[in-house]
């Protein structure tokens, strides 16, 4: 039943569609060992609506103090967690992936209030991902299997897999909800309990989800810290009872945490960053490509994504009229209020990321040759104050460029002309990245020829879908250590295998 209602009366039974009111009945609030906390400290920061500026909710400002607090709660749930058979481990996420489908709409709207994603485009699809995710694991409980191993005669050797113990995961802002659900759950049904540290700039939905979440699954199984990286992130990343550490973020603080899983000798996985290249041959589906590169470059996630396509590589017989084709198709989006559903286009996440992205269309515009072509409008509400930004499509920039080096996370694409497929290669794997490429051709050879070839944890031709539940997901090079996403993910990073040897001769 919707039951908008007051702040004191928001609890996880109750469906709230007003993000307003839900953003204040989360205010100042850590999960931790199955109920809403605030720190220790009683410090909170801001959260401010990214379309109008304006403060919604304060988020708990986590310390070292909540992380052990947090850490020890999922220690000590662990064991109970782990002796639990695999497959009602499972059941149970299944369980909280069926709450959260409930609860679609109030989540959707939440994460468009506080990151500025529009509802209809982006927010209400992640919240849908989030249960899709949690459903596909909660179904693998029983995949969790040993082998048997042909010792000898009269011993019996077989392996077993076991959990890993307190999983430390570190999020984004980009996609908090999808990101956070590809670790905890295959986690989770692994045996392994889960602490979390969400990014500072969107605390508050995921915190929903594990309110949500606590309606099935045992207190300190799940918990949720907000925060700040060296604050929140460094002490637990460093916590000697955390066993495994995953995280989503940029290169450098990656380089940090892999370096306190090294002091640890623990595992890590690693999902950074993406310059990720499209390349686009003149016997392609004309408009079936204008259409694929329109989503590949996620403009409607205002290009705040890992594997957005901002190295457009086109053949040059089609150039002019790709390039025409995009902009115009751009130009029909429309930039506005996130929670409207007419909204194709939201905003940039914070002050920090748009004078980042507008001081790369500055430096693309002042290149000599270079033309940096604005599309859509902004908003016309003068109460929409806050960080939008004209999606850009660059041309003529020279090949040493920062706009094509460099990650931007903007609505900022850079198309190049190619002569030849093996030039267009040699350019697509000039980067420090390998995260996500596709290939649009109707020359099959030539498009296995180069899926072989391109230097991406995921090659895809004639489509550039995102993360999808069951299909192992995450890239080579700076981009990244391990995969998320699948079956082998779940075994392989939250799981180590225990041989055990019986002699019964
Ligand atoms: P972005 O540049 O997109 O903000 P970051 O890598 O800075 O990406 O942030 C990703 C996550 O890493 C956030 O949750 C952030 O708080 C966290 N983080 C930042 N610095 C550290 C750190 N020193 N140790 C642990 N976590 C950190
Ligand atoms: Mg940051």
């Amino acid at each position: 039943m919707p039951n908008d209602t007051t702040a004191d009366a928001i609890t996880a039974d109750t469906i709230v569609l007003d993000p307003h009111a839900l953003a204040r009945a989360l205010s100042g609030q850590h999960f931790i060992g199955g109920k809403l906390t605030p720190s220790s400290s009683g410090r909170t920061f801001a959260v401010v609506n990214p379309a109008t500026l304006a403060p919604i909710a304060t988020a708990a400002d986590g310390d070292a103090t909540d992380v052990d607090l947090a850490v020890r709660d999922a220690d000590a749930a662990q064991r109970a967690w782990a002796r639990t058979p695999a497959r009602k481990r499972g059941e149970a996420v299944a369980a909280c992936a069926a709450i959260i489908a409930d609860h679609v709409e109030e989540i959707a709207r939440l994460i468009a209030l506080e990151t500025g994603k529009a509802l209809r485009t982006e927010s209400r699809v992640e919240a849908n991902t989030v249960a899709d995710v949690l459903r596909f694991y909660g179904g693998l409980g029983g995949e969790l299997k040993g082998e048997s191993v042909p010792f000898a005669p009269d011993v019996l050797s077989v392996t077993v897999r076991e959990p890993l113990g307190v999983v430390g995961a570190i999020i984004p802002w980009n996609v908090p909800l999808l990101l956070m659900a590809l670790k905890i759950a295959p986690a989770l049904v692994a045996g392994n309990t889960v602490v979390v540290k969400s990014a500072e700039e969107a605390p508050l939905a995921v915190l929903r989800i594990c309110q949500l979440m606590g309606r099935v699954l045992p207190p300190g199984c799940f918990n949720i810290l907000s925060g700040f990286g060296p604050e929140c992130g460094a002490p637990l990343v460093e916590h000697p009872l955390v066993r495994k550490l995953t995280f989503t973020g940029s290169v450098p603080v990656g380089r940090i945490v892999s370096v306190a899983a090294a002091k640890k000798l623990i595992p890590v996985t690693l999902e950074l960053g993406g310059k990720s290249p499209m390349l686009i041959f003149a016997d392609c589906d004309f408009e079936k490509t204008v259409a694929g590169a329109l989503t590949s470059m996620r403009f409607t996630r205002q290009g705040q994504s890992c594997t957005a396509a901002s190295r457009i590589y086109v053949e040059r017989p089609i150039f002019d009229r790709f390039v025409a084709a995009m902009a115009e198709r751009v130009d029909a989006m429309v930039m506005g209020d996130p929670l409207d559903e007419a909204t194709d286009i939201g905003t940039i996440i914070s002050k920090e990321q748009m004078d980042r992205v507008q001081g790369f269309i500055t430096e693309g515009l002042a290149t000599p040759g270079a033309t940096g072509r604005a599309c859509s409008a902004m908003p016309k509400d003068a109460a929409l104050a806050g960080y939008f930004i004209r999606p850009h499509i660059f041309t003529g920039l020279p090949a040493n460029s920062r706009l094509i080096t460099e990650e931007i996370f903007g609505t900022v694409t850079v198309v190049l002309p190619f002569d030849d497929a093996e030039q267009a290669l040699a350019a697509a794997n000039d980067s420090e990245y390998g995260l996500a490429a596709s290939v649009w051709t109707n020359d099959l050879k030539r498009a296995m020829s180069l899926a072989h070839r391109l230097e991406a944890g995921l090659v895809q031709v004639n489509q550039n879908l995102v993360v999808q539940a069951n299909l192992s997901y995450g890239g080579v090079k700076s981009s990244g250590l391990g995969k998320e996403a699948s079956l082998e993910s779940m075994l392989e990073h939250f799981t180590h295998k225990k041989t055990i040897m019986v002699n019964y001769a």
